[in-house]
């Protein structure tokens, strides 16, 4: 079986990576692409006709998407690129849609024309924010920013396209690649004696680990069965605020190393209001994964397991 997988040095395209690899031949694509030397070299290309021009990995070069499906006629696409700078997509629409817009729909034309399941991430900003239950799959969407509305412009155009689609919602990624919030609080928790961290957004941060693994998960059963196509929502179970998640990191942080030189006395709780920034922010990002975890029979275990797990790695 053959893999494509765009996005490949973000959080959770590094971490696919590892965990489809164990399902086949996984062809992994940053935005440089592969030379047709370098892409013929693979051990998935065995079989497959010879190549006169580059695999392109670059979600803004739509032609150059299609023609890439088209060469390699994978089995599944993961696509784990986006353009995630939030408050940069408010002046910067046009790259954001090309990139989580249009570019997802190319690539499930192009994956409906091989016969190919595609695999996508959206996020829980396509929904505004309100209320204090959890999010289920059909639930009115309104995006309160630009890059939470090019994402569901993107989920819509894979709807649109195909029928063989997987699109998992998502919120609040880490990994121990990459720079994310909890990294952020062990840097400041070591400069400042003071933190003051937004305690009026809920929602649950989420391993790259566990959704990579998620996803490896769904595509055996998709493969396996023919079944479970559609949208859903994929968190680490619970929830808690920035502010929650703040505390639990230098709590723990500080019992892994309690020898390090912890400066941080006090971490105070305020509201969005206090840091302004260009693109609003939802204040309910719950998701509800009941779905996801009935129809391919998982476990999604509590934030904190995650989080507990990155620090023991990254200290
Ligand atoms: P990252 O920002 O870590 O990774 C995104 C990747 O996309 C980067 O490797 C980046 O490449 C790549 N990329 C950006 N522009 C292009 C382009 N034009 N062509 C090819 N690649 C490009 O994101 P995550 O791993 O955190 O996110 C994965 C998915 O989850 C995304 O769909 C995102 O929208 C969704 N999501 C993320 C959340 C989060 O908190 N991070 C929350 C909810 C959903 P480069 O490194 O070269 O810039």
């Amino acid at each position: 079986m053959r893999i494509l997988l765009l996005g490949k040095n973000g959080q959770v395209g590094w971490e696919l990576q590892r965990s489809l690899a164990p399902l086949g031949h996984v062809i992994a694509l940053d935005r440089e692409g592969l030379t047709p030397q370098q892409a013929t070299h693979l051990p998935a290309w065995q079989g497959l006709p010879l190549l006169d021009q580059p695999l392109c990995g670059d979600l803004t070069d739509l032609a150059g998407l299609a023609r890439t499906v088209h060469a390699l006629r994978p089995h599944v696409i993961v696509n784990a690129a986006a353009y995630t700078a939030v408050d940069k997509a408010e002046s910067d629409v046009a790259l954001a849609r090309r990139i989580n817009d249009e570019a997802p729909g190319v690539l499930a034309q192009a994956a409906h024309a091989v016969g190919a399941w595609l695999v996508h991430y959206s996020t829980d900003y396509v929904f505004n924010g309100s209320g204090h239950t959890p999010w289920q799959e059909g639930d009115a969407t309104g995006p309160l920013n630009a890059y939470g509305l090019t994402k569901l412009e993107g989920e819509q155009r894979i709807l649109q396209a195909g029928r063989q689609h997987l699109i998992l919602r998502t919120s609040w990624v880490y990994a121990a690649r990459g720079g994310n919030f909890a990294k952020t609080m062990l840097r400041l928790a070591r400069e400042r004696e003071r933190l003051t961290v937004i305690a009026d957004q809920f929602g649950a941060p989420t391993g790259a680990e566990l959704i990579a693994d998620v996803t490896a998960h769904c595509i055996r059963h998709l493969l396996h069965t023919g079944e479970g196509q559609g949208t859903y929502h994929l968190a680490a179970a619970g929830e808690t605020t920035w502010h929650g998640y703040a505390n639990h990191v230098i709590a723990q942080a500080r019992r892994l190393r309690p020898e390090a030189d912890w400066t941080v006395q006090d971490v105070a709780p305020v509201p969005t209001s206090a840091f302004p920034t260009s693109a609003r922010r939802p204040h309910n990002s719950r998701l509800n994964t009941t779905l996801l975890q009935a129809t391919f029979g998982l476990h999604l275990p509590p934030w904190q397991q995650g989080v507990d797990r990155l620090l023991a790695e990254i200290l």
